[in-house]
This record gives structure tokens, sequence and C-alpha cells, in this order.
């Protein structure tokens, strides 16, 4: 079964299907919504009523929110079955395909319900993205900065030096192998990979607080810039400004704070930030609510 969503292209289907035998197509609703139980269920009932067995083979082709989807389908259809994912989105391969990452959405909560459930294989074409809308392509290429960030000095250069699009083969290849170095020491999460939500804690509630307005990579480009000491901060918003996603509209800091607030269990020792003052070398910080207060207000 491909699972993918309305807006890919049918060619890329075309071809995929030319490689396979007894293929069922399965297309939802491009969006985060369809990121949902009810959706999963009727991919379910679809799978049952064509017999489909634990080792036939479910491809995603699409971006995060199909491959986010079809991973979980895979992770949990009969306990689990075969999983190929084909991001066809900047983000989904730099960043959501790369880990093994799957769930859905519930009661407005994203990744709600999930599981860890690696693909026997990602598959990446870059001509898929001639066909992505700008906006897109650049959101995705934020998360890829942040690998720069976290541990790639000539990953940041290359955006940098403006070098990212004639070289957007390295650029992927550079920002999967941050994440894979990152995730292969800690899979399940539990806290070196943490710092893969470099820009997140406020990203998020940025994302969260403006949901017609910002795109997730967008919002953490915001995000990350609170986090950053200052000397990495001025080149990286000069990075934004040219890749044109330096957000400018008014940011409620207010509210932010309170979505933070509300969001994040704050432990006894604060809410966890992760702040790079130098390429490659994250760190966790803990903060109180004031000091959360004076990140926001000062930037
Ligand atoms: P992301 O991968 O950025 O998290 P989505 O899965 O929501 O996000 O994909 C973003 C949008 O781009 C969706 O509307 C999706 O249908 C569309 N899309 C994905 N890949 C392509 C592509 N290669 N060409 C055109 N549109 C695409
Ligand atoms: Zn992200």
């Amino acid at each position: 079964m491909i699972i993918t969503d309305s807006n890919i292209p049918l060619i890329y289907q075309e071809k995929v299907k030319a490689k396979a035998k007894n293929v069922t197509i399965h297309s939802i609703v491009p969006g985060e919504k369809s990121k949902s139980l009810s959706v999963y269920e009727n991919i379910i009932s679809q799978l049952l009523a064509i017999k489909f067995s634990k080792t036939d083979l479910i491809i995603a082709l699409g971006g995060g929110v199909v491959g986010d989807l079809a991973g979980f389908v895979a992770a949990t259809y009969k306990r689990g079955c075969r999983f190929i994912n084909i991001p066809t989105t900047t983000l989904s391969m730099v960043d959501s395909s790369i880990g093994g990452k799957v769930a859905l959405n519930s009661n407005n909560v994203k990744n709600a319900v999930g599981t860890f459930y690696q693909p026997e294989k990602v598959l990446i074409d870059l001509s898929t993205l001639k066909t992505l809308p700008n906006r897109h392509f650049k959101n995705g290429l934020i998360e890829a900065l942040k690998a720069g960030i976290l541990g790639d000095e000539i990953l940041f250069n290359l955006f940098y030096n403006d070098q990212y699009l004639g070289a957007l083969e390295e650029v992927v290849i550079r920002a999967i192998n941050v994440k894979k170095k990152i995730v292969e020491q800690d899979v399940y999460d539990n806290n070196i990979r943490q710092v893969l939500n470099l820009g997140h804690t406020i990203g998020h509630a940025i994302e969260s607080c403006n949901l017609d307005k910002v795109l997730h990579g967008e919002a953490v480009a915001l995000g990350m810039s609170y986090v950053l000491g200052e000397a990495l901060k001025v080149k990286t918003k000069k990075i934004l400004r040219a890749m044109n996603s330096d957000l400018n509209f008014a940011i409620n800091w207010q509210e932010i704070y309170n979505f933070i607030l509300n969001d994040k269990k704050v432990s006894d020792q604060g809410i966890k930030l992760i702040k790079v003052d130098k390429i490659g070398q994250p760190y966790f910080v803990f903060v109180n609510e004031e000091e959360l207060l004076n990140i926001l207000k000062g930037e």
C-alpha cells in the first residue's frame, strides 16, 4: 500500500507503482488534521479488507504528515509490517523521516499517540522538490540549518555563504548525518536526542499560538533565536533574513509564556531549554518562570 496525499503529484505515485506488484493507493487529505485516529482507522479498515499481511509493504510517499501517519500504521498493523519512507518535502527528508518517530495527533495535542518504528529504507529523490511550494521548501531547510548549528559547521557555512541551493544534496546528506549521529546515541529520546529540540520549546509555542500564520520550520527559526549565543545569533539571523524566513510579525510574548507553562511540565529544576553558544556544542539549561519571561522579553 502506498499512503500519500492528494497534493503530491501523481507522477511520483506512478513511478513507485510501476516498480511494485498489487499496489493499493490510499490518498489522504493534505495537512496536519489527517494525522488523526479516524484517518488511521480508515486505513486499517482498508488493509483488513484487502487482506494485507505482515509481510506486505507500506510505502509513505509524501511529507511529514504522510510519513508519521503511514509509519504509525506500519508500526501497529498486526503488531508491525514492512515500511519504507519516501519523503517528498525538505522537512521530511532532513528531519522527520530519520530516527523512527511516528505519531498521530489527538485532542488537539500534536503527536499525542506515537511510537518508534524504524523504516527498512528511506528513499530520497531530490527531484521531487521541484514541485514543492517554495515556502515549504524553505521551511524544511530550517531543520537542516538547526542540524548545522548542532553539529556541522560546514553545513552551517553553506547557509551562511548562501551556497545551500547549489549544494542541496550535500545539505540534505550533512543534515541527516548530524541527526543520525545523535539518534544513534539515544534512539528512545531519553537524554542526548533532546538536543534536536533546539528552538522547539519556544518554536512550538509560537506555532501553536499562530496556527494559520506560521509553518513549523518558520516557528523553529524564531524559537532558535532566543537560545543562541550572541555571535551565533547574529549570524543565524542574517541567514534567516536572506532565506526570507525571518518572521517579523509581532510576537505576543505573554501569550507564548503562558502557552509554555501550560504545555511543559515544569519540574523542580525549572523548564529545560537547549542552548548553543558555539556550533557543535549544545547544552541544557533549566530556567525558572522569571528567567523564561526575561528570555522571551529580551529577544
Ligand atoms: P512537512 O513535510 O513539511 O511536515 P506536509 O506533509 O504537511 O509537511 O507537506 C506540506 C505540503 O506540501 C502538503 O500540502 C503536501 O501535500 C505538499 N507536498 C509534499 N510534497 C510535495 C511535493 N514533492 N510536491 C508538491 N507538493 C508537495
Ligand atoms: Zn522540528
